[in-house]
């Protein structure tokens, strides 16, 4: 494993200059296939006796860097690249459980996974039960006998809510599974999970990590810690009909989960990442330490600018001083605490509707994580399906807007809301 700092790591790591006929920048190795030298070499490759690449769905030189990269900016032994978060943790979920198993979640999640737990999963017999996360005997009092992962986000969107990890990755122990945390929000170069007890870390490579809004992508990282052979996943001890009989616990030992992810996982499910995708994703994390520390940078002096703005009834984000979450996020987001901010106007639903119609800095959209800053209304846009009790559970209230902050000039990003607050004044309750 690596010994150097995150951003040489990022610059650097999985890259053999010498081995990709000098080239300084990264190459796009945008092949489907492999010549194999011969039909016993193929044999050797299939049967895992030699490594090589094969096909793009199953491997690829350009992923391979990014995966080396990821993994070494994570602390993992290894990763897994996919065509986006989302199929980095389908992918994850059904390459570990079968129908009849359970997942104990966190109830701030993402919407699309949200939904995979909460309605398709089911449909396949794999359950969840979600509990507030802020309550950590929660993970504990919804173990049962079947429950055969916990699934949480280190920072909870569009909650942002900080969770105690540590505490949480303990009770997976008591519980005999493997704690898998999306990073998604937090990136590698604010938080590695894996330091807390985390097995399995997923990120949606789409947001900051690629930071530029120009390509999606995921990765599933394997921190190798997890002993699969504690009699929860016959999966990994008993031969593989899926593989011709191999047994990946004797085999692959602590590199068992990702190796199955890669070998079964993409081979079955097919979520592989384009290569070109991967190039533009590298591109975007050579700089993520520089940008997440101005995208956190800007998000705390607009969270603060806000709370001084007569239109403006509250104000979430995790670095300031009133935030519920103050003392989790000064133990893991020391570095700063991400590039989303929410608030809530005095003028109600038809305020915040307004505002995010009228920015012109701040795009309306579906995304964050972007170098532009965004801004959406969940109330009428994202979560408007949900039902009043949903939308409350997942933290959304009427008044609510998300703001992704991105790296423009701090006064201009003020000036592009203020335009937008001085047509929100009627709506402001008089008494
Ligand atoms: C966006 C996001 C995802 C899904 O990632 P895609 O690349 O859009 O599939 C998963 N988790 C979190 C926290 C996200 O923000």
């Amino acid at each position: 494993m690596s010994t150097q700092n995150f951003a040489t790591n990022a610059l650097h790591a999985g890259h053999d200059v010498t081995s990709n006929g000098g080239t300084r920048a990264v190459p796009i190795y945008q092949s489907t296939a492999y010549v194999f030298n011969n039909s016993d070499h193929a044999a050797n490759l299939f049967n895992l006796s030699e490594p090589g690449n094969i096909y793009t769905r199953i491997n690829n030189p350009t992923n391979d860097i990014l995966e080396q990269r990821l993994a070494a900016l994570e602390g993992g032994i290894a990763a897994v690249v996919t065509a986006s978060g989302t199929a980095a943790i389908a992918t994850t979920l059904l390459t570990l459980l079968r129908a009849g198993d359970r997942i104990v979640a966190s109830n701030s999640l993402y919407g699309g996974t949200y939904n995979l737990l909460n309605v398709t999963l089911p449909r396949h017999g794999i359950t969840t039960t979600f509990v507030d996360p802020s309550d950590t005997s929660a993970f504990k009092e919804a173990v049962q006998e079947n429950t055969r992962v916990f699934f949480i986000e280190s920072l909870g969107n569009p909650k942002l809510d900080v969770l105690d990890i540590e505490a949480i990755s303990s009770e997976a122990k008591a519980a005999k599974v493997p704690l898998i945390v999306d990073n998604t929000v937090a990136t590698p170069a604010l938080l590695n999970p894996i330091k807390y007890g985390a097995n399995i870390v997923i990120h949606s490579l789409t947001k900051y990590i690629n930071g530029n809004g120009t390509a999606l992508g995921g990765v599933i990282i394997d921190a190798g810690t997890f002993d699969w052979t504690n009699g929860k996943f016959p999966e990994f001890t008993e031969p593989s009909a899926g593989y011709h009989g191999l047994v990946y616990a004797d085999v692959l030992k602590e590199a068992s989960f990702i190796a199955k992810v890669r070998i079964e996982g993409l081979r079955d499910y097919g979520s592989a990442l384009s290569p070109f995708n991967a190039f533009q994703i590298i591109q975007g994390l050579e700089t993520l330490e520089i940008r997440i520390k101005r995208h956190s940078e800007n998000a705390l002096a607009l969270a603060k600018w806000l709370q001084i703005q007569e239109e403006v009834a509250w104000v979430n984000y995790p670095g300031l001083t009133s935030s519920n979450y103050k003392n989790l996020a000064d133990k893991y987001f020391p570095k700063g605490q991400s590039g989303i901010v929410t608030f809530g106007l005095k003028g109600g639903f038809e305020a915040a509707k307004k505002v995010a119609d009228t920015t012109k800095l701040f795009s309306l959209l579906a995304n964050i994580g972007d170098t532009k800053s965004l801004i959406i209304h969940p109330a009428s846009t994202t979560h408007q399906q949900l039902s009043e009790k949903q939308q409350e559970a997942t933290g959304v209230t009427k008044d609510l807007i998300r703001l992704s902050v991105g790296l423009e000039n701090i006064e201009d990003l003020k000036t592009d809301l203020l335009e937008a607050f001085k047509l929100v004044r009627e709506f402001v309750p008089q008494n």
